[in-house]
Formats: C-alpha cells, structure tokens, sequence
C-alpha cells in the first residue's frame, strides 16, 4: 500500500531483518571465502562485501533510503555534495563534450565548470532557466552530454521548470535538488535522468555530516558507480549514518523551517531596511505559481537585499546573537551569510551579475529555534538602517 511521503521518511531504505536503527560498519574490508571468492567480488558491480570505496552496508542503506523517497531503482552516495557532482560531469563526459548549465547553480558547481571542466576541455553554456525552451535551444546535437538544472537555485531562489526540462530527450537531464530535499520535489517524476543532493544540508540535517547523494535509473547510476569508484569520492559510513538519521526526521524539520521562512519572509517584506525578499512560497516571488505547483513546501532558506552596502551587512551580522553567521543550511541553527563574500567569492563579476549576487544579497538559513525570536533578532539588528 502507498504511504505518505512523511511515512516514507520513516520507511524508506530498510529491508526488514534490520535493527531498528541502522548499525555502523566501521570496517574498509571484507575476508572473503578464498581466491575465487575475492576474484568474484573484485568484479561485481557494486559488491557487498569486499572493500570499502566499492560499497560499505551503512552506506547502502542510506543509498535505498533515497531511492524510495526519490521514486527511483537506484542511488549512489558521495563524501560530499561536490563529490557527486564531480563524479556525474566526468563519468559522462569527455574531452570535447558540451554542458548546457543553468546560469545560477552553486558557486562550487560554477567553479568546477569554469576551472577543471575548461581544463579538460569540456565546453559550457549556460542558459537563463526561466527562459522557456532556454536549456533545450542551446543542445548541440552529437556533442551536448548532460544538462545541468539546480531547482530553487542558490542563493537567489529561482524555480527551474522540471516538466519542460524533463521532457527533453537526448543528453542527461541533472537536477540538483538540495534546496527542496526529497520531501519538497520529485524531479524523477518529471523525467528528469538523474536528481542530486548535497546531503550535508537538509538531508542530513545536523550540520555534522559531509554526505553527496545521486539517483536515477539503475543502469545510469552503475555507470556511475563505475566511475566514482575510482574517482573516489567514497560517502564515510559515519556520514551515511547520520543522513539516515537525517532522513527520518526531515518532514517535520522541513515543515518547521518552511513555516517559519515564510513567516520570516513576511516580515522582512515590511521592513524598511530591506528592498527585496525571495522565498518560493511567498506571493511576490517571480515564479510564485509554479513553485506553489511544484514544490511541496517553501524550504528553509531565504534571501533578501538590504540598504546601504557592506557597512550595513557588517552591522548588522555584529548585532546578531542567535543567529549564526555561517555558510550552510538546512540544519537545526538559523545561519546567515553574505554569498558575495562567503559562498560565491571569487567568481568573476560578470557571473556574480548574471546570478544575480549583489553586495546587499543576504541569505537566511532558517532553523528549528521559534520563529518569533528569530524574527524580533533579525529586526533589532536592522533597526538602524
Ligand atoms: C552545498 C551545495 C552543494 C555542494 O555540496 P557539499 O556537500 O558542500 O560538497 C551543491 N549544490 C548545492 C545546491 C549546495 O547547496
């Protein structure tokens, strides 16, 4: 019988022999039967009980935990987020391939097309996602590999629309989906090829877990996974662990934090020390209707501009006491940062202008602490202005 996706949460990825929680198997290796027995495990796809980098029982199951939520045969994790990433552009590409990419993805993701990809001579476009027909115009036949989408985009929120995108047949269809987790959005549904997390956010939850995730068709992610084993960018069963821990939680951690963003949201709309305010879910976005269609929930990050440059951004972040300034989200603290100095530093400006990364930018994690305090912490700070 189908279940909630809240009873999924709780479900999802345990094979009925287990122990209630899920045990850690702190071990790299396996002692097998004997010669045959090690030459037969050295070449299984994905074997249970050989070596560490090739697959580890903790890390699996947080493996099937994603691919129940995520409606997909199969999954692989990562030791990051970028780990997974890395490992989707060079399983699938070659020298001389070409990458159609949104213009406002992660700022590592950004980074590593703009430097190793161009290094090893893998082309990019990058397209305006809320251009329709954006992604599919810029495919040149015979040479484009993968599709690059990241739905809502970091830090600014966009919406990238999954069923146009997912109609589209040819290269590989990636949706970066940390923002929305599993709980929020389904892009497989959509026909997307292969949906990807940074686990390390809402996933895991806790801020204490460096964790990478991919799902798709079983034969996509074996050819991943025949990648990544060398590539080695290997989750740590420790992490894995913690993800699980993670994904049982989330729903009601995501329902929290999106009640309490759009209440943030609101508020900041109304304050005059802030000129613009981005949440999905909140009436004034761009994209509002599609997100409200596409996303279950808001999600718990939030972003707005405020008067009066970076003296007004120090300002305030010295007046803040329960909110943290720090770079990642999804977990049980409220974090804040500046992307200009923080998450997207470094990029050329031209990009940070398409991004829409400007000095007033400020991005909200909102955590699980009452959103009444967070809301009186956040307008004394910004009182002055
Ligand atoms: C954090 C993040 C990543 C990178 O994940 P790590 O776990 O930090 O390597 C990729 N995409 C998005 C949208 C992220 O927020």
């Amino acid at each position: 019988m189908a279940h909630n996706p809240d009873t999924n949460a709780v479900t999802a990825g345990r094979d009925g022999s287990q122990p209630l929680a899920t045990p850690l198997w702190a071990t790299t290796v396996w002692s097998s039967e004997g010669l045959d027995d090690t030459a037969s495990r050295a070449s299984s796809l994905r074997a249970p009980n050989y070596y560490g980098r090739h697959a580890n029982p903790t890390v699996s199951q947080f493996e099937n935990a994603i691919a129940d939520l995520e409606g997909a045969e199969s999954a692989m994790a990562f030791g990051s987020g970028m780990g997974a990433i890395a490992s989707i552009v060079l399983a699938f590409c070659n020298s001389g391939s070409h990458i159609v990419a949104q213009n406002t993805l992660y700022g590592g993701t950004l980074a590593f097309l703009e430097g190793p990809c161009r290094r090893l001579g893998i082309d990019v476009t990058y397209v305006d996602p809320s251009v329709p027909g954006a992604f599919s115009a810029a495919i040149q036949l015979g040479r484009t590999m993968l599709i690059l989408a990241e739905t809502p985009s970091n830090p600014r929120l966009s919406i990238c629309n999954l069923t146009e995108l997912g109609a589209i047949k040819g290269p590989f269809t990636v949706v970066d989906s940390t923002l929305a987790t599993p709980l929020s959005q389904r892009p497989l549904d959509h026909g997307i090829n292969l949906v990807m997390h940074s686990a390390t956010k809402g996933i895991g939850g806790h801020n204490d877990a460096m964790l990478g995730v991919v799902a798709g068709e079983k034969d996509l992610i074996d050819a991943l996974w025949a990648y990544g084993v060398l590539h080695g960018a290997t989750a740590s069963p420790y992490d894995a662990l913690n993800g699980l821990r993670g994904i049982r939680t989330l729903p009601v951690r995501l329902r929290q934090q999106s009640s309490s963003a759009l209440k943030i949201a609101n508020v900041l709309q109304e304050h005059p020390a802030v000129s613009s305010v981005m949440y999905p879910h909140l009436a004034s976005h761009p994209q509002y209707a599609l997100a409200k269609e596409q996303m279950g929930n808001g999600g718990s990050l939030v972003s707005f501009e405020i008067h009066g440059g970076l003296e007004a951004i120090r300002e305030m972040f010295n007046k803040l006491k329960l909110v943290h300034a720090a770079t990642s989200f999804g977990g049980a603290e409220t974090l804040i940062c500046h992307p200009l100095t923080s998450t997207h530093v470094g990029l050329p400006a031209e990009m940070l202008a398409t991004m829409g990364v400007t000095m007033g930018l400020i991005r909200l994690s909102v955590g699980l602490e009452h959103p009444d305090d967070i809301i009186a912490e956040l307008t004394t700070a910004l009182s002055h202005h």
